[in-house]
Parts: structure tokens; sequence; C-alpha cells
């Protein structure tokens, strides 16, 4: 029996829930719909996203109704809806779950949306990878189109929602929602310069909405029970309802945990996912995905909100909780999450293609014991060069693992860096002597 009411997850606890429509509507599901359309006004429905204080659960943060309320009201033509379910952070696989276990809820939630904003046509931007997900959302927009709830003239209502599932093709920036947009437009998949922002200049330059997973299916719950029933929960008022906290790394049970926003990161690590493995003490952990800052023990009774996590010197990001025990090289770590930025970096600003290169050669150097007294000063010097200094949020994401390791265990790098020195040394000793 969980400890917090489960509002997400609850479905799929149940035993025997399958994600089928018939075991959706048994579970109360698509009466939001019923209760909404042609009955509450779009703009109403905007001002209960706006009140329930839900914000975006991709990262950002930001809140829902307001971005909503960005679109121009006074234009003719499409406007669009895309779900960016191109979950790919590191550490981060709730919305993942949301989508094989529970489509229909996110289903409701892209039409609550799309009439909301008065978009006909929607697309889940679903992550190349997610294969089994792309086939189960495409195969519950079929019944649920069959059933009236998806598509032209919905429930009899005269709404039109269409839901459109299109698979990326494994590029980490297409969750980048105008990287995202580009993709969807049969282009690569690189970032636009933001402003305009999407609100006004979106999917084919046109006014577009782009929601997270888990934000969206939050819509459904906050139709059905009321904006001041979501704001009750968690920390208000600027962290409403609970969030999906996706739990990897060296603890005993690994998993999605669904909780009321302003737990305790304590709570998180040694209740829901019952402590450290091995019962070691833990070192550190990454609060929010990849492009979190890490945090350090003396943190486990920061709160998991936005605010608070921001106050302590990093972010609630995509809900990507990694926990790494006592003995873990805190180095090797930001080399690990380095590697992928690498990898992963689009080429579109230099210093983000070529910083991200000299970034991996030095923390590889280090890493091998073949580092250099000035290689901190140079790394701290790139990271200063990129943060800040890209189109997108990237450039500060893949400096995020340096710069706070540097911070919180530089002693590491310090180690590894004289071991190097020794080695230079005794290879200097002439032998035979
Ligand atoms: P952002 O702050 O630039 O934007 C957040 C959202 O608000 C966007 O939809 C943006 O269009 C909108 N917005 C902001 N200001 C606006 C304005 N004035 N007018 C209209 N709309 C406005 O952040 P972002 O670049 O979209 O996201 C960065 C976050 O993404 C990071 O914090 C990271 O945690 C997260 N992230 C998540 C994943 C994942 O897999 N879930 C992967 C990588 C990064």
């Amino acid at each position: 029996m969980p400890k917090h009411e489960q509002i997400l997850l609850k479905n799929m606890s149940q035993s025997g829930y399958s994600g089928s429509l018939a075991d959706y509507e048994r579970a109360g599901g698509y009466q939001a719909i019923r209760k909404a359309l042609g009955k509450i006004a779009p703009a109403d429905v905007t001002a209960i996203v706006m009140k329930s204080g839900l914000r975006g659960r991709g990262g950002a943060g930001f809140p829902t109704g307001v971005k909503w309320g960005f679109l121009p009201k006074d234009h003719r033509g499409p406007r669009y809806l895309c779900c960016n379910a191109d979950e790919s952070e590191p550490g981060t696989f709730k919305d993942r779950q949301l989508m094989e276990r529970d489509p229909h809820q996110l289903l409701e939630g892209i039409v609550l949306a799309g009439y909301a904003i008065g978009a006909e046509s929607t697309y889940i931007y679903i992550r190349g990878e997610m294969v089994l997900g792309s086939k189960i959302l495409e195969r519950a927009i079929e019944e649920a189109k069959a059933a009236g709830y998806v598509g032209r003239n919905i429930l009899g209502t005269g709404v039109n929602v269409d839901i459109v599932v299109h698979r990326g093709a494994g590029a980490y920036i297409c969750g980048e929602e105008t990287a995202l947009l580009e993709s969807l437009e049969g282009k690569r998949g690189l970032p636009r310069v933001k402003p305009p922002f999407p609100a006004t200049h979106g999917l084919y330059n046109k006014p577009t909405v782009v929601n997270n997973v888990e934000t969206l299916a939050n819509l459904p719950h906050i139709l059905n029970r009321g904006a001041e029933w979501f704001s009750s929960i968690g920390s208000p008022p600027k962290s409403t309802g609970t969030r999906i906290f996706c739990v990897s790394g060296h603890v005993k049970r690994p998993g999605n945990y669904e909780v009321p926003m302003g737990v305790t990161f304590r709570e998180l690590i040694y209740e829901q996912a019952g402590g450290m493995r091995g019962d070691k003490p833990i070192k550190a952990f990454i609060p929010g995905g990849a492009s979190a800052p890490f945090l350090t023990p003396a943190h486990l009774d920061v709160k998991l909100d936005f605010e608070s996590v921001a106050a302590a010197g990093s972010m609630l990001g995509s809900g990507g909780v990694t926990v790494m025990e006592e003995g873990t090289s805190m180095v090797w770590a930001a080399l690990r999450l380095m590697e992928f930025f690498y990898h992963e970096s689009c080429g579109k600003c230099s210093p983000c293609r070529e910083g991200s290169s000299w970034l991996v050669q030095t923390m590889r150097r280090i890493v091998a014991k073949q580092g250099r007294a000035q290689d901190l000063e140079t790394l701290t010097d790139l990271c200063k060069n990129i943060a800040g200094r890209t189109v997108c949020a990237f450039g500060d994401a893949e400096v995020a693992p340096i710069m706070s390791t540097l911070k919180h265990w530089r002693q590491e790098y310090v180690a590894l860096i004289h071991e190097a020195d020794a080695a230079n040394l005794i290879r200097s000793i002439p032998t035979g002597t």
C-alpha cells in the first residue's frame, strides 16, 4: 500500500489493469472529456489549469495554463499541440511507463489540451527507441477513435481533436521543443533561436503548444477533481500536485515513485526506494536528470519542489534521481555523463560542439591518471565559455556534472592529477643508476 495517494500511477498499480479502453473506462476514464467538451468553454478549461498551478513536468517547470494563454487569441487558421514524449534525459523513465501502462490517460489529457487551445491536429513525438510505447499508443488511439473519444465530432460535441504518433530517430536534442518541431516538419532536428516561442511561431510557423507526457496526463484528474483539489497537493502555491520521480543507481528498489511535491530526498531514497544497496553510505545524488547539478548527503532533507531544489543549487528538472554510494568516483561519474553530452551535441553552436569535445578529452585524460595541473583551470574555463552561450539549454546542461563535481569533490580531481604527477616523476627517474 503506497504511503501517498497515487494519481497518475493509480490505475496501473491495480492488479490485472491492462491499459485497455475497457479497463480505463471501468476506472472512471474519459469522464473528464464528457464533463468538459462543449460544456466548459475552452478559455475556462485554461483558467482551471492555470488555477491548479500545474507546471510542466518535462524539466523547465513552466506553468502550463500560462503557456496555453500565450497563444494569440486572434489567430485564424491551424494551431497545434505536440506532446513531447522524447524522454531521453539519462535516469528518466516515467513518461515511458505512463505511455506503455496507461495510454488512455495520456490520450484523454491530449484531447482536453487540444480542446482548450483549439488544436484539431495533435502529435505525440515519441522517442524512436520506444517502439513498444508507440505501438501501444497507436492501438489505443484506434480504440479511442472507434469509441468516439478521439477524432472528429468527439462524443457528438462537434469538437475535433486528432492524434498522430510520430517516432523520433534517436537524437537527444529532439526533446528540445524547437528541435522537436523541426524534426516533425521533416527537417534535421536542430534547435531554433527563442524568441519567438512556439506559442506564436511553432509547428509550420503556427501557434503551437509543446507539453510533456506527465503534464498532459494530469489534466483528466484536474478536470475531474477541480483546481482547488490539485493545488492543495504538494508544496503550494508554487509546486502543486504530485511528481513521478525515477529513482536509479545504488538503491535497493530502483523505479518510478509518485509522491506529492515537497517530500524530502531522504524519504524518496530511504523510504520509497528502500535505502542504499548493501546499506552503504550515500555519497551523491543527481536530483533531476543529467542536466541537474549533483547534490551531496547534506542535501538529503531538501524538499522535492521546484524552489527548494533551486535554492540548494540544482534543479528538479525531469524527475530523474540518480543515487551514488560511497566509493563511487565522482570524476568518473561526471565523465560518464560528459561522454553522453559529447555524443548528443547537435553541432549547431560552436561553444557546445567544440567545447564538449575538449571537455571530454580533458576528463578522459584525468580519469586515465594522465591529467595535468592546469586541467582544472581549463575545465572551469571551458564550462564558463559554454554555459549561456548556446541556442538551447544543452550548453548549460552539459557543464552541470563537471561544475558541480568540481565544487563538491574537487579533491578527487586533484588526487587523480597528483597520481599522474607521481607516475610522471617515477617515469622521469633514470633507470639503472
Ligand atoms: P525553457 O525555460 O526555455 O521553456 C519552458 C517552456 O516555456 C517552453 O515550452 C517555452 O516555449 C515556454 N516559454 C518560456 N518562456 C516563454 C514566453 N515568454 N513566451 C512563450 N512561451 C514561453 O526551457 P526548455 O529549454 O524548454 O527546457 C529545459 C529543460 O528541459 C531543462 O531544465 C531540463 O530539465 C529539461 N530536459 C528534459 C529532458 C527529458 O527527457 N524530459 C531532456 C533534456 C532536458
